[in-house]
């Protein structure tokens, strides 16, 4: 029987096998030299004392016990099954495209954006001129709104399916093993595509099919049940050839910024339900700040990981958090318009950039954006929301430059004369973000950063820049679904899954949410 022996390690120990192992051994009654293999099976920082620690589980073998051997994926060979039509290859699409392979059945991939490889060129050009392409940037394209991302993947919804499972399947398709035991496991910008672009050859080997370029422009439904889409290419040279692509079932997962497909499906009569959901900005101090605050020493050293953090505060009853933190990170330009100004964060594996950021978002409810109910109905929140964004882009300067403000003066109501350096390449200008947001975020923002500046001492300082705007945290509206069938509550055959669906928020809980999906239909269909 392998030995789990759990240890406390400082940041250099747990660093080197060598350091680490012989602790381990002689935890276990054993010598070093009976160890056949040894297996990290969790690593987490404590930072809370003095001094941080390591916490390392690891399993031993001794002697000539068999080694686990790693987790292998057999997909069947599909092309002659039922085919799902699955719109969205993001998380939710690609993990419902991978569990109906699993199951029996041909996912056909549509993708208004492009592979990944030639999306990076896309994103090139925001970052450079302020193009946007409003089929291709950082929330459209294969692998999604996070293939550009940090590639954080944990989840509170760890329940809803199978984690473990989420995580081999990254693995087997290039993701580094340190995320099946990282007490907060990451992948990183520069990794993600390639394990995206694993997964597209995984369902294109097994007989799936992606049709990439294509915008879903309409839903057929023939007796009450959806049986297929019809959709157009985004390319302008045949723009106004539509096709029909049909199957026993469509996955719809398209995601939060797919707001074409919210008035598409509204327009159509198809239920969709307002919702609350987020807004803010996104803050930027350098990580080297937050190393010391959270390390509290003046340097983190060679040993120990960018430092993050999590805060979470309530203002006069509303909720003030940070989320989507990416320590040693940098702020992309994350719009599908070139009329509004969004921002988010990613960071490479290493996490090695000079800065650290996060959004500072608060909650939005129903009814602070009543008063577009008349006009805009179900749809009242992304209006809310779009406003926001264009409002955000005014505030800006051309090529999609920022408005931006330091910390300190947008806590005092105070206009910054310079602005720090920052990661956001397209650039920032100094803005009066409290001025011109809906006073309700202004506010909550306002009183929620100065309360995280008592939690974390040196947060709040004018060495950091907060920048607008985090807008795209959670979707203003939900596509409603049977809690049993997860078909849409009027249509059968259709199944909303995902971000944009109002079912999951993040890659993890997406995919998760897709492979759900992927069960229903095999249940309603076999
Ligand atoms: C910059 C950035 C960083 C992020 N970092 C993280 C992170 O570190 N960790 C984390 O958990 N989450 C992160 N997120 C959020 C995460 O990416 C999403 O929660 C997740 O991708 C949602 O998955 P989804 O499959 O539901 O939708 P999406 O990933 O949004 O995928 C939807 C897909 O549908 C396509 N689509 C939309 N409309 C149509 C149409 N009409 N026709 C055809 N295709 C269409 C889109 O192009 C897109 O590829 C980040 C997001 C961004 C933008």
């Amino acid at each position: 029987m392998p030995k789990e022996i759990s240890l406390v390690l400082s940041p250099k120990q747990a660093a080197d096998k060598n350091l680490y192992l012989p602790i381990a051994a002689r935890k276990a009654g054993i010598s070093v030299s009976q160890i056949a293999l040894a297996r990290v099976l969790k690593r987490s920082i404590d930072a809370r004392g003095r001094l941080p620690k390591v916490n390392l589980t690891v399993q031993l073998f001794v002697d000539h016990e068999p080694e686990p051997a790693p987790v292998h994926f057999d997909y069947p060979e599909v092309s002659r099954c039922p085919e799902v039509v699955i719109v969205g290859a993001g998380p939710a699409g690609l993990f419902a495209a991978l569990r109906l392979i699993e199951l029996g059945f041909r996912p056909i991939v549509l993708e208004r954006g492009r592979e990944v490889s030639p999306r990076k060129a896309d994103i090139a050009r925001i970052n450079r001129g302020g193009a946007v392409d409003p089929d291709s940037n950082y929330a459209f394209g294969e692998g999604g709104a996070g293939t550009f991302s940090d590639g954080k993947l944990f989840t509170r919804s760890k329940k809803r399916g199978d984690y473990n499972k989420a995580l081999q399947t990254l693995v087997f398709h290039g993701a580094n093993p340190e995320i099946l035991y990282d007490a907060h496991p990451h992948i990183g910008t520069d990794k993600l595509p390639g394990v995206i672009a694993r997964i597209r050859q995984t369902i294109l080997a097994c007989g799936g099919r992606f049709v990439f370029g294509v915008r879903m422009t309409d839903l057929i439904v023939r007796d009450g049940r959806a049986c297929g889409i019809c959709c157009r290419r985004t390319d302008a040279s045949d723009s106004f050839q539509e096709e029909r692509i049909e199957g026993v079932a469509v996955v719809l997962a398209t995601g939060h910024s797919a707001r074409d497909i919210y008035e598409l499906l509204y327009r159509r009569g198809v239920r969709v339900e307002a919702k609350p959901y987020a807004m803010g900005l996104r803050i930027e101090h350098p990580q080297a700040l937050i190393d010391r605050i959270q390390y509290h020493m003046p340097e983190r050293g060679e040993y120990l990981p960018a430092a993050a953090y999590s805060l979470v505060a309530q203002v006069g009853g509303r909720g003030v958090y940070s989320f989507c933190m990416c320590p040693g990170g940098f702020i992309v330009p994350a719009m599908t318009d070139a009329a509004e100004s969004v921002v988010n964060g990613m960071s490479p594996s290493g996490r090695n950039s000079v800065y650290a950021n996060s959004a500072i978002v608060t909650e939005v409810r129903e009814s602070d954006y009543g008063f577009l109910r008349e006009q805009y109905g179900e749809l009242a929140g992304l209006e809310f929301q779009r406003r926001f964004e264009y409002a955000a882009r005014e505030q800006g300067a051309p090529r999609q430059v920022a408005p931006a403000q330091r910390v300190g003066d947008f806590i005092a109501g105070r206009h910054s004369q310079t602005l720090p350096r920052s990661s956001y390449v397209p650039g920032v200008a100094s803005s009066d973000l409290h001025g011109w947001m809906p006073p309700f975020i202004a506010t909550s923002l306002r009183e929620g950063i100065a309360l995280f500046g008592r939690k974390m001492r040196g947060f709040v300082t004018n060495e950091a820049l907060l920048i607008g705007v985090e807008s795209r945290t959670s979707t203003p509206v939900r596509i409603p679904r049977d809690p049993v069938t997860l078909q849409h509550v009027e249509i059968a055959g259709l199944y909303p899954a995902g971000e944009g669906a109002g079912y999951a928020g993040g890659i993890i809980s997406a995919a998760l949410d897709g492979e759900q999906i992927a069960e229903a239909i095999a249940t309603a269909v076999k």
